[in-house]
């Protein structure tokens, strides 16, 4: 993943609209601040460009990861139990 930079300007359209630019961009074209290197995830800035994405939304990735391995679980047996209940029904009439 490229590494990419954010205006830290707070009064600054593009921090606002959580712009990204790339490396090349010295300052924000909107306001002239100096752009940092910013985290993809949550725009929060890095302190050095050796990532794309702070540890928290590495973490959060990685966490998500695993929550959607449990849901897909779950899925399965709601559409199980679903399916007794309609086989019982159907015995039942
Ligand atoms: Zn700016
Ligand atoms: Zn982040």
């Amino acid at each position: 993943m490229a590494k990419k930079k954010g205006c830290l300007n707070p009064n600054c359209p593009s921090h606002e609209k959580r712009k990204m630019y790339d490396e090349a961009y010295i300052r924000c074209p909107d306001c002239g601040e100096i752009l940092s290197y910013v985290c993809k995830g949550c725009y929060m800035k890095l302190p050095n460009g050796a990532k794309t994405l702070c540890v928290r939304c590495e973490e959060e990735k990685k966490d998500k990861r695993k929550l959607f391995r449990k849901n897909t679980g779950k899925a399965f047996a709601g559409a199980a139990a679903i399916a007794v209940v309609a086989i019982k029904k159907i015995v039942s009439k």
